[in-house]
């Protein structure tokens, strides 16, 4: 299959990829290119011009700032899976991302890419949540910075602007003492997407939870925080009847969506069966299991 014919552009800077876009109407970004072009080749997306963001330098890099780590938004899923920072102070990211397709998926696929697209089956929307990220975009009105908890809003749905950019995302150092986090994931046997997903960041105090995220992608229109889990483990000790009774309240509320791969009720049971597995995974590694 071919694409509708487009223009081309390859600006060096986000200020020139800014002002092509909206020089351009019905332009779009190309960054990896393994989201888009399938939808091009099948023609359900047939947009007139691609700007492709890849000689950006601005836009690659993983940075130490301290008490964050600051993530281009062209880090592929490859480098997120083999960043020393990442493996060392944010361990859930590269976790999430050694799950993403296969090898060719994980060394073109980038970071900004996959949030921008916002499949419902994509892993790091979960782990963006689990976390508490902030995506940091770019528009000809300026900068500002989302929550990961406002930016996916439904199906292949966000809070960005239209021509915005995703510049990079910023997440939290998770090795301090009492913190954990893990993933759970089905994958589809073939694509590798998530037919259900969670990723879970857990705080201990004194032996309690003192703060948990739990961030569950591939089972609804867009990723969602399981707050219900959230809150039934606040101020528990961390242990399996608490994240038994907690992981059974993971899909209440969660609209499920249904498919050829699985009914709304197993995505449902899935979710809960893997918020169990994901708190016990995070458990024992607070508990150096
Ligand atoms: C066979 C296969 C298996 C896959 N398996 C998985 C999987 O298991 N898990 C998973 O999570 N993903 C999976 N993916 C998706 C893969 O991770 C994609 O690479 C990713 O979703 C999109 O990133 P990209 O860089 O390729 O974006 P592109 O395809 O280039 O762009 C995707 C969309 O985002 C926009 N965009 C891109 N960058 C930016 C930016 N910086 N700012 C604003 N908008 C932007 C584009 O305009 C486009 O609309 C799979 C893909 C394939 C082909």
């Amino acid at each position: 299959m071919y694409p509708a014919p487009f223009e081309y552009y390859a600006p060096k800077s986000v200020g020139e990829a800014l002002s092509l876009l909206s020089q351009n109407a019905d332009a779009k970004i190309l960054a990896g290119g393994h989201s888009l072009l399938p939808l091009m080749k099948l023609r359900l997306a047939q947009p007139a011009a691609l700007i492709d963001i890849g000689k950006i330098t601005d836009l690659y890099g993983i940075s130490d700032m301290g008490n964050t780590i600051s993530l281009g938004a062209l880090t592929t899923h490859h480098d997120v899976e083999h960043s020393g920072v990442l493996r060392r102070e944010c361990p859930l990211l590269p976790e999430v991302a050694s799950h993403i397709g296969d090898r060719q998926v994980r060394n073109r696929g980038t970071l900004g890419g996959s949030l921008a697209h916002a499949d419902p089956a994509a892993d790091y929307p979960a782990a963006m949540l689990a976390l508490g990220a902030h995506i940091e975009v770019q528009g000809t009105g300026g900068k500002r910075s989302i929550s990961a908890d406002d930016l996916f809003t439904g199906l292949l749905q966000t809070s960005l602007n239209v021509n915005e950019l995703i510049v990079s995302v910023r997440v939290p150092k998770t090795n301090a003492k009492g913190q954990s986090v893990a993933y759970a994931k089905f994958p589809h046997p073939a694509s590798r997407y998530a037919i259900a997903g969670v990723a879970v960041w857990v705080k201990l105090e004194n032996d309690q939870v003192s703060d948990v995220r739990v961030g569950v992608t591939g089972a609804a229109d867009h990723a969602q925080r399981a707050k219900k889990t959230e809150d039934a483990l606040k101020g528990k000790a961390l242990n399996n009847d608490a994240i038994a009774a907690a992981a059974k309240l993971a899909a209440d509320g969660l609209k499920t969506l249904g498919d050829v791969y699985a009914s709304a009720d197993y995505r449902a049971h899935l979710v809960n069966t893997l918020t169990a597995q994901a708190l016990s995974a995070a458990q024992a590694r607070a508990h150096g299991m």
